[in-house]
C-alpha cells in the first residue's frame, strides 16, 4: 500500500511516497519557494535514478499538491497510474493544541479544532490546513490523517508545562509549553530503546532534536515529561535564526527604548537571531563550519552548543536517572563539533564521548560514546516522515 506524507510550511511543501509495511521510500519531493516569481520543483524516485530539478509557477499551495499529484501520476516520471493507489496520506500538523495525544484520521470537525489552534501557531497550522484542504482535493479517496508536532508532549505534567503568570492565562486562554518536534523525539527515543535492548517504556532519554528549529526532551519511561520550545517554538535552544530563551524584558526594552515596533521585535528574534544573528555569517553549520577561524562563527558554536549543555544538565536533574542521550536532525546527525562542546566536561555525570567516534563519518545510526560512559550517547538520523506514514498505515488497515 502506498502512503503520501505532506508537510506543508510557509513556502514549501515537502512530500514523500512510501510503500508500507515494507517502508520503502518510493518517491520524495519539495516544491519550494510558493508564491514568489519562480517557484522550484524538485523530484525524485525512491531509486534516485530519476531526478530533476526545474523552475515552476507555484503561487499557492492548492497548485502545489496539484503538481505533486500530476507528477505522481504522470506517465514518464510517476510512481501510480491513478491518484486512488494512495491510500493514506498523513499531514504534519505543528499545533494540535491539548486536544489531541496521537495521530487522528481528519474529518470537518478535526478541520474545526486544527482552526481553532490557528492563534496558537499562526505561522504554520494556517499552511498545515491548506495543504490538507488541496490534499482532499486531489486524492478525494485517499484517508487523512493528521500528525501532530506536540502530541507526543501531552504526558508533559503541569509542574513542567505551566508558565508562572497569573493562572487565568492557562484557564482562560490556554497559554502553556506544548513543546515541538514530538514525532522526531518520539521515534528517536523509540530507537534508543530499541538499540539499548530495552522496552520502549523502560527507557530515560535525553533526546536533542538539532535542525533549522531545535528543541530538546527529557523522556521519562519512554513519555515526554519535559521540553524546551514552549507555547511557540521560539523558546528553549539557540537555533539556525531563532534566539531561544531570553529575558521576555529585552523585548521591553527593544519596544520602549529603542523604538522598534512588535512585528520587528518579532522578525529579529525569529528571524534574525540564533547563529545568523551571532555569527553575522549564517544560520547553516555547512557554512559556519568553514569559517571557524572568525571569532563571531566560533563564539555562535559556542553559545549554540552552551545552551544545549544547560538543558542536559537541567534534563538530568529532571530526570534522576537517565540511559541514553540522542542527538538528531540535520545538525544533530551531521556537526561532531556541537556534539563535543555539548558533552565536553560531563565525566562527573557519568557522559563520556568516544572523541574518535564522535568525529567519524556515519549515515545512519551509531553510539559515539566510550565504553566507560555510563550514560550511551547515541546519533540516530531522524525519519519523522516514515513515523507519520507508520501513523497513517496503521489507520488506514484498521479503517
Ligand atoms: P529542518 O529542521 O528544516 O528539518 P534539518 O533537520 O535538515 O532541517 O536541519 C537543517 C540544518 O542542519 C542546516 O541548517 C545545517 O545547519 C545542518 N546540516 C544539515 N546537513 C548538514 C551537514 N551535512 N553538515 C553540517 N550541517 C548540516
Amino acid at each position: 500500500m502506498k502512503v503520501l506524507v505532506i508537510n506543508c510550511g510557509s513556502s514549501s511543501v515537502k512530500f514523500k511516497v512510501f510503500e508500507m509495511p515494507k517502508e520503502i521510500l518510493v518517491a520524495e519531493g519539495n516544491v519550494e519557494k510558493i508564491g514568489e516569481e519562480v517557484g522550484l520543483f524538485s523530484y525524485t524516485k525512491g531509486n534516485k535514478q530519476l531526478f530533476y530539478r526545474s523552475q515552476v509557477d507555484v503561487k499557492t499551495h492548492n497548485e502545489a499538491l496539484s503538481l505533486i499529484a500530476k507528477t505522481l501520476v504522470d506517465a514518464s516520471v510517476g510512481i501510480i497510474k491513478d491518484v486512488n493507489e494512495i491510500k493514506g496520506v498523513g499531514h504534519r500538523v505543528v499545533h494540535g493544541g491539548e486536544g489531541f495525544d496521537r495521530s487522528v484520521i481528519l474529518t470537518d470537525e478535526i478541520i474545526t479544532k486544527i482552526e481553532e489552534y490557528q492563534a496558537l501557531a499562526p505561522l504554520h497550522n494556517p499552511h498545515n490546513l491548506s495543504g490538507i484542504r488541496a490534499s482532499m482535493e486531489f486524492f478525494p479517496d485517499s484517508l487523512q490523517v493528521a500528525a501532530f508536532d506536540t502530541a507526543f508532549h501531552t504526558t508533559i505534567p503541569p509542574v513542567a508545562y505551566l508558565y508562572a503568570i497569573p493562572y487565568e492565562f492557562y484557564e482562560k486562554y490556554r497559554i502553556r509549553r506544548y513543546g515541538f518536534h514530538g514525532t522526531s523525539h518520539r521515534y528517536v527515543a523509540r530507537r534508543a530503546a530499541e538499540l539499548m535492548g530495552k522496552g520502549k517504556y523502560d527507557i530515560n532519554v535525553i533526546t536533542c532534536h538539532l535542525g533549522n528549529g531545535c528543541s530538546i526532551t527529557a523522556v521519562r519511561n519512554g513519555r515526554s515529561v519535559d521540553t524546551s520550545m514552549g507555547l511557540t517554538p521560539l523558546e528553549g535552544l539557540v537555533m539556525g535564526t531563532r534566539s531561544g530563551d531570553i529575558d521576555p524584558g529585552v523585548i521591553f526594552h527593544m519596544i520602549d527604548s529603542l523604538g522598534l515596533s512588535l512585528k520587528e521585535v518579532q522578525d529579529i528574534l525569529n528571524k534574525k537571531s540564533g547563529l545568523l544573528g551571532i555569527s553575522g555569517v549564517s544560520n547553516d553549520f555547512r557554512n559556519l563550519l568553514e569559517k571557524m577561524e572568525e571569532d563571531r562563527v566560533l563564539l555562535a558554536i559556542d553559545i549554540y552548543s552552551y545552551r544545549i549543555k544547560k538543558y542536559i544538565g537541567a534534563y538530568m536533574a529532571v530526570l534522576g536517572r537517565v540511559d541514553a542521550i540522542v542527538f538528531t536532525g540535520g545538525a544533530g546527525e551531521n556537526v561532531p563539533e556541537v556534539r563535543e562542546r555539548a558533552l565536553s566536561g560531563l565525566e562527573n555525570f557519568g557522559i563520556v564521548l568516544d572523541n574518535e567516534k564522535n568525529y567519524q563519518n556515519f549515515a545512519k545510526e551509531e553510539e559515539i560514546s566510550a565504553t566507560n560512559s555510563k550514560i550511551k550517547v547515541f546519533v540516530i538520523p531522524t525519519n519523522e516522515e516514515l513515523r507519520i506514514a507508520f501513523d497513517t498505515y496503521q489507520m488506514v488497515i484498521k479503517k
